[in-house]
């Protein structure tokens, strides 16, 4: 686990003072560099030592078989896995003819540092070899927001002290061997050289490696071309092989005078291109790159960040730390989703191996939030992908029995992949979540095109989906039986609050959005009588109570199961999936992750603020938190029900998922939805932000320690800025000119903001606010207020 201070406080660089190799493979998730459409870990550049080498391109991927041990009808038999591509990182340093490794000699000092604001990572390195020779050497990567198939490096190393021989070795490597995995579920399947040489290509400077897999039937590129600047003579070469391309530079250099190399790679796959075809892609590519250098590209980097930051950045003051993580949670958001252009964000992004590289409800329920209120293009592809999988998840609705469509639970192309379907195929939700992403995105966009192209077929598939799963019972409740819902450790359950309400939404969202677009509607054949069905169903939703201790019920029957016995769980026991039988975990009220919470902030408006305030308090004294999907959702609902402090350090959790190496498996890649879900804790959490029925709402409130909040977001095309102090808080607008106006809900009153008239408004007192909920013995977050900073 990364120790507290692994990272020094800072507001925009994610530094790390020395290397520790216990934490390489954590610190190679938390320096990924990534555009959403490629992705590096954070390896050293010399490859060794390494935690777990790393290249992705989002959505190549090989089959593999998925063994059940008791097969049954309907189970998945084939699985998506992540392919750990041709590595561009490779650049190896030889000091007379001694390789620069930090394993040996002596490394004097050593920094790497995550520009946050420049897209850049930085390594600088002072190192003696073995023999007595010192040199020093800086790096520069990053992976291109701004032309989305290149990654550059920049490498410069001069000798200290006395005259040395250096020779670099820039490589491509195709099929590198992965370290073997745990047992752990949440790690990938390795898969043993997937890739098989089609073409190489080698040239002075750089060249080309073509692979294909072997039954995905996918083929990429990668290129490579170095640009070299030295004081005196040098010597370069290249030379290939099947699976590896290597240029050597080779100079003699006096101290003081430096080697520089610019090494410039492109990617490109393809499902259907030709060899040629993707060849050239690769190879404009690298054209491009080398159009505007290094320099360029660097140029490019800060001003698309400028841009990100200026509309997106969310200011804390009071806590420097959670400052510092909120601001890597939103840029390793934006790396995961920035450039991914109709393909799914995985659970880790492109940072590593983690969940086989899969795509779950976190996309759509956390990472799609904060994209839309910031990059709103960004978040309309991801749903276009979903939509591009639509015909996958009908015919998996078929197999089921069902209507409409059925979403796979966890998947790269969109066919189901999960091999354990009380957690997979149960976890039927997920069709609301995308419903939910779609309602988000129109309402806050007012993009009608987009609702007319992707948005209404998604919802009324969808829809038709809720109508058969669910049926009327004989007083004409409503129920969907059998379904699991975000905890996973309750599964296969009738009436799970939080999906019989996302589903009701998804039903009046499908109705509502079929009267915008009755043509579309009738093309998609939805006709007076199905919508009538929809309209019924919502309306009948049963939503499970327990009268008697006065708490709404997870799921029919929830409140009466066994406690668990939290008092004798040792802290190893965790997290539970690991140490103990789901048998056990499915009938003991336990609850894995915000799932009635979850429920109680997503359809907020089914509550009243008494059963929020009852209810929270029940269930976070039972929630283990086992899940990093969690602590977010925990901290809106600790804002809305008065529990500031609580709020603060569920935040911190969120936040800090990755620096911290909270669930200690950062190594497997960051916690994408975590990371996001800190903007969704800050936003919706401390600012009490809500968009029920298309109306925009804050309740903004702050913590002890937090004396500024300051955030901006995207509303129909409006910059809202929102600045929140202890005691007042002012709206205003960022463009829009002098006719824009933005009504919104502060508080529960309605206020009106223009650009050239912003509205600060006193925060009401919270009035009486029953005790802080407990957590399950052990479990309780770290508490904000007492932490340093
Ligand atoms: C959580 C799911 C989540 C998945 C991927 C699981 O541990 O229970 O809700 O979608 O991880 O992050």
């Amino acid at each position: 686990m990364i120790r507290e201070r692994a990272y020094p406080v800072d507001p925009w660089h994610i530094r790390e003072t020395r290397l520790d190799l216990d934490l390489l493979a954590q610190s190679e998730s938390v320096f990924a560099l990534s555009n959403g459409h490629i992705g590096i870990r954070g390896n050293l550049d010399e490859g060794e030592p390494h935690g777990l080498p790393g290249t992705y391109l989002n959505s190549f991927y090989e089959l593999r078989p998925l063994p059940h041990a008791e097969g049954g009808y309907g189970f998945p038999e084939s699985g998506q896995t992540m392919v750990n591509v041709t590595n561009a990182k490779l650049m190896r340093l030889l000091v007379n003819d001694e390789p620069f490794d930090v394993r040996y000699g002596d490394l004097r000092s050593h920094e790497r540092s995550l520009d946050m604001r420049a897209g850049t990572l930085e390594r600088v390195v002072e190192w003696v070899s073995p023999s007595g020779q010192g040199v020093r050497v800086r790096t520069v990567r990053l992976v291109s927001f701004t032309q989305r198939a290149v990654v550059a490096f920049l490498y410069e190393v001069e000798p200290l002290d006395s005259a040395a021989r250096l020779i670099l070795q820039s490589e491509l490597v195709a099929n590198e061997q992965l370290p073997p995995v745990s047992k752990d579920p949440r790690v990938a399947a390795v898969l043993d050289r997937p890739l098989q040489a089609e073409e190489m290509l080698e040239q002075r400077s750089g060249g080309l490696l073509v692979h294909r897999t072997k039954v995905s039937d996918l083929r990429m590129a990668a290129a490579m071309e170095h640009l070299v600047e030295t004081p005196g003579r040098h010597a370069i070469t290249t030379e290939g092989h099947a699976d590896w391309l290597r240029t050597t530079v080779a100079c003699r250099l006096e101290p003081g005078q430096k080697l520089r190399v610019v090494k410039l790679a492109a990617y490109g796959w393809s499902s259907m291109r030709s060899l040629p075809a993707l060849r050239d892609q690769v190879g404009a590519a690298l054209a491009s790159a080398r159009l505007d250098g290094w320099d360029g590209l660097v140029q490019q980097q800060q001003e698309f960040l400028d841009a990100f930051w200026d509309h997106s950045d969310v200011r804390v003051e009071g806590d420097p730390e959670v400052q510092q993580a909120v601001r890597f949670g939103l840029f390793h958001t934006l790396q995961a989703g920035a450039r991914a252009e109709k393909r799914p964000i995985g659970s880790k992004g492109l940072t590593g191996p983690g969940y086989d590289g899969h795509t779950f409800w976190d996309a759509e329920t956390f990472v799609l939030p904060a994209l839309t209120y910031t990059q709103p293009s960004a978040a309309a592809d991801v749903l276009r992908w979903r939509h591009s999988t639509l015909n996958l998840a009908r015919e998996r609705a078929q197999t089921l029995g069902l209507q409409g469509a059925a979403f796979p639970w966890r998947t790269i192309r969109g066919q189901e992949c999960s091999g354990y379907w009380p957690a997979g195929t149960a976890g039927f939700h997920i069709a609301a979540d995308i419903a939910d992403a779609v309602r988000r995105y129109v309402q806050a966009t007012g993009d009608f095109d987009f609702e007319r192209e992707v948005g209404l077929e998604l919802l009324v598939e969808t829809a038709r989906l809720w109508r058969s799963l669910g049926h009327h019972d004989r007083h004409g409740r409503f129920h969907i039986d059998g379904v699991t819902g975000p905890d996973e450790y309750t599964a296969v359950v009738n009436d799970n609050i939080y999906t019989n309400l996302m589903a009701q939404q998804n039903l009046m969202t499908a109705v509502d959005a079929c009267k915008r677009h009755p043509d579309l509607a009738r093309r998609f054949g939805v006709d007076d009588e199905e919508a009538a069905s929809w309209r019924d169903a919502a309306a009948a939703v049963h939503i499970p109570y327990d009268k008697e201790i006065g708490v709404h019920q997870q799921c029919e029957g929830f409140t009466r199961l066994q406690e668990w016995d939290f008092e004798n769980t040792p802290p190893e026991g965790y997290p539970l999936l690991l140490n103990y039988p789901y048998f056990d975990l499915y009938r003991k009220q336990v609850v894995k992750q915000a799932d009635m919470v979850m429920a109680m902030y997503i359809r907020g408006d089914a509550f009243t603020p008494e059963e929020k305030a009852r209810n929270f308090a029940y269930y976070d004294a039972r929630t283990v938190r086992d899940s990093s999907l969690s602590a977010c959702i925990q901290a809106v609902m600790a804002a809305e029900t008065g529990h500031l402090e609580l709020a603060h350090d569920y935040l911190g959790e969120a936040a800090l998922m990755d620096l911290h190496d909270l669930h200690q498996n950062a190594r497997d890649g960051v916690h994408v939805a975590s990371l996001a879900g800190s903007w969704i804790a800050l936003v919706a959490g401390l600012g009490g932000m809500r968009d029920f029925n298309g109306q925009l709402s804050f309740a903004p409130r702050l913590p002890n320690r937090i004396n500024n909040l300051d955030f901006s977001l995207l509303w129909r095309g409006l910059r809202l800025r929102v600045n929140v102090t202890d005691e007042e808080v002012t709206y205003s607008l960022r463009n829009g000119g002098g006719s824009a106006r933005l009504t919104l809900l502060h508080h529960g009153k309605e206020i009106e903001v223009t650009q050239v008239r912003p509205v600060t408004m006193p925060i009401p007192s919270a009035g009486a606010v029953g005790p802080s909920p407990s957590q399950p013995a052990g479990r309780a977050p770290v508490r904000r207020a007492a932490a340093h900073t």
